[in-house]
């Protein structure tokens, strides 16, 4: 059975995705960062619908020590991580003007540092062992920008795929590395502080005319880390229901 690591698991397309893989017979390790909660409510749920072990672990994924002791805490009570879904994300939705230098270098900071701590802290043993895999949730952000809201969070996804590519090259054979690009999905912390009108007009924007669901990302995840996706390697992936404007 392999493990699999999900950062910033309690909520949103890391929980659909926990549950997805947990469905597909993986070994679950839930991260998260202040969710205690919402990550032990997944848990149990995962233990008792799937019987797969399932594992939750603090940390921010920003700080490189925390990471290693997740790690090895990992390795100590369940096993070494065999996949690692890069998830955790901030995404601060002000106004250019208003943002400062230090909340840019934050977001920076989870986004793009946090996802390079996780993959160098799993990448030697997954080397070793001759089998691993990575993937970054990235966004369509990363590929079209989203003025005039967010800059920082923009540049942070379009830097992790430059990241992807980076590893992918890095981590050969053994260890495939793709990105996966969401447009807009509609979970919890996506929607909030957005009015009905603007919800409505960013819609419309959609070839398929509607927001997609957590589980829809988590499908192409469990395609992406399963044998019959073995040729698919320094990828970056939309999947966004199709966006006008956009190739
Ligand atoms: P979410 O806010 O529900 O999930 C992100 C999780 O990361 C949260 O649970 C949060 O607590 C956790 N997190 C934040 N900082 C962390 C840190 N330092 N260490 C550990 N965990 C941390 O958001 P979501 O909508 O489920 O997004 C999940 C991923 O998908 C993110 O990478 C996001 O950028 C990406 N994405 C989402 C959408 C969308 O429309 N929802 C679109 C494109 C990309």
């Amino acid at each position: 059975m392999k493990t699999v690591l999900i950062t910033g698991a309690a909520k949103g397309i890391g929980r659909a995705t926990a549950l997805e893989l947990a469905k597909a017979g993986y070994a679950i390790v839930i991260n998260y960062l202040t969710s205690a909660k919402e990550a032990e409510e997944l848990r149990k749920t995962i233990a008792e619908t799937y019987s797969v072990p399932c594992l939750t672990v603090q940390a921010d994924v920003s700080k490189e020590e925390e990471v290693e002791r997740m790690i090895a805490e990992i390795e100590e009570k369940l096993s070494p991580v065999d996949i690692l879904i890069n998830n955790a994300a901030i995404d601060l939705p002000n106004l250019f003007r208003e943002k400062t230098a230090e909340e840019f270098r934050r977001v920076l900071d989870v986004n793009v540092v946090g996802a390079y701590n996780c993959a160098r802290s799993v990448c030697r043993g997954m080397k070793e062992r001759g089998y691993g895999r990575i993937i970054n949730i990235s966004s369509t952000n990363g590929i079209n920008t989203y003025f005039p809201m967010c800059f920082d969070y923009d540049a942070s996804k379009a830097a992790l795929n430059s990241l992807t590519h980076d590893l992918a090259m890095q981590l050969s054979p053994e260890v495939h590395v793709n990105a996966v690009a969401p447009g807009f999905i509609g979970t919890e912390s996506e929607l909030e502080g957005y009015d009905e009108e603007f919800l409505k007009e960013e819609q419309e924007k959609i070839l398929v005319k509607r927001y997609g669901r957590p589980e829809e990302v988590a499908y192409l995840i469990r395609f992406l880390i399963s044998p019959e996706a073995d040729y698919i390697n320094n990828a970056v992936i939309r999947i966004d229901g199709g966006q006008k404007g956009s190739v």
